[in-house]
């Protein structure tokens, strides 16, 4: 089966082909620049295309150019927000795509690009299925006391303001390939799962569900990652409010100032090494904030997910950057987990297990791949 997987954003528009059961990717691409303008005069300019409808023609063509005549059986949308109602991927139609518009208020930044997306899509392909996979849904088993701030209920009830959590298709791909490797079935599967790419996160899997997560209301919450803080203390904002700082200026410290870059000068964790071990010592002192801020999730984490069996690595970082690892595993030691430092440092895009022998428990890489989890749950969808 053959599925288009969209990621809309407000001006670009990211897409694989893939071919469900073989699990791999036919083609692929990103538009950019959607709707901002056409000052494309001079030689070698981007026009970029007037809207997300236009944005599709481009991708259309660029398929059949790339592929030939094909049938898709589905479409598949990575949606940010589900807020409380999505606990699963699911077949769009008008009432859906309305639910999803009505989430907006909290994600003003992805609902509305993911659903200029799929209007895109329905104006072209009236009837070509359309699934949603929501970023939250995921999450959507956590207990209420991890869910909950403790502010005010009514913020809570008139507000929505609560613990959502991010980055949940790749937490449950990466949950069901780690139980897979500990021949567990996933209902046995305790643990935690580190995602580390430019956005961070850390979930605490108990019986093959999260049970906590360590992004929150917004993907702000949590982990130091390339360019956002992650926790602090809510005071600052109001300190920094109150010296006349804007609430834009606030946002933009907050989640594109900050993080890797804020300490270091670089978003990039590769970069970010290198300058570290060419004696740049805000970089060192950027790893050793963002591996500590970890270390310290991971054995939360263990006692939330009522014992881990494992930790598992995934995402850019996770996968990659055995420096990264080895420095959360020195804090892990406290709790009997040991890296081997020869396994940790093998390159490979296989998962693999990284830990000694003698560790607690194992620690795992496991590769994800957000798009083939997204073109699996279209294809379950459509196949109901
Ligand atoms: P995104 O959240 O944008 O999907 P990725 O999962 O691609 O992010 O992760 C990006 C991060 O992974 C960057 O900080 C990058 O430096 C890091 N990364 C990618 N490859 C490597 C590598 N070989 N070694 C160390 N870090 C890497």
């Amino acid at each position: 089966m053959l599925v288009l997987v969209i990621n809309s954003g407000s001006s670009s528009l990211k897409y694989q082909v893939r071919d469900v059961e073989a699990a791999n990717v036919l083609t692929e691409g990103l538009i950019e620049k959607i709707g901002m303008g056409n000052g494309g005069e001079g030689d070698g300019e981007i026009i970029g295309p007037r809207d997300h409808a236009e944005a599709l023609e481009q991708v259309d063509a660029a398929i059949h150019q790339e592929l030939g005549e094909l049938e898709l059986a589905a479409v598949g949308h990575r949606v940010v927000h589900g807020g409380e109602r999505f606990s699963e991927p699911v077949l769009i139609d008008n009432e859906i795509t309305r639910a999803i518009e009505r989430l907006n208020p909290l994600a003003p930044l992805h609902n509305p690009a993911n659903v200029l997306g799929i209007r895109a899509i329905s104006k072209k392909w009236p009837d070509m299925p359309q699934v949603a996979v929501f970023d939250t849904a995921f999450h959507r088993t956590l207990p209420e006391h991890a869910w909950r701030y403790a502010v005010p209920d009514e913020l809570y009830t008139n507000h929505g303001i609560r613990r959502y959590g991010f980055h949940g298709t790749s937490h449950e791909f990466v949950t069901q390939r780690a139980a897979a490797m500990l021949d567990l079935p996933v209902e046995e599967f305790d643990g935690v799962i580190a995602h580390l790419g430019n956005g961070a996160s850390v979930t605490a899997i108990q019986g093959g569900k999260s049970v906590d997560t360590s992004m929150g209301f917004t993907p702000l919450e949590g982990l130091v990652m390339g360019t956002r803080s992650g926790d602090l203390d809510p005071s600052i904002l109001v300190f920094l409010a109150r010296a006349g700082w804007s609430t834009e200026d606030i946002d933009s410290m907050l989640n594109r100032q900050s993080g890797l870059k804020g300490l270091a000068g670089n978003n990039d964790m590769r970069s970010v090494v290198e300058a570290s071990e060419a004696g740049d010592a805000k970089a060192s002192m950027a790893l050793a904030v963002a591996s500590y801020r970890l270390a310290k999730y991971i054995g939360g984490y263990h006692v939330a997910a009522g014992g881990a069996k494992a930790i598992v690595f995934t995402a850019g970082i996770g996968e990659n950057s055995h420096q990264f690892r080895a420095l959360v595993g020195e804090h892990l030691a406290a709790l009997g987990i040991q890296l081997d430092a020869g396994l940790n440092q093998v390159r490979s895009k296989l998962a693999r297990v990284i830990s000694a022998a003698d560790s607690a428990i194992p620690v795992l890489v496991v590769p994800t791949d957000e798009e083939q989890a997204i073109a699996e749950a279209t294809a379950a969808v459509v196949r109901g």
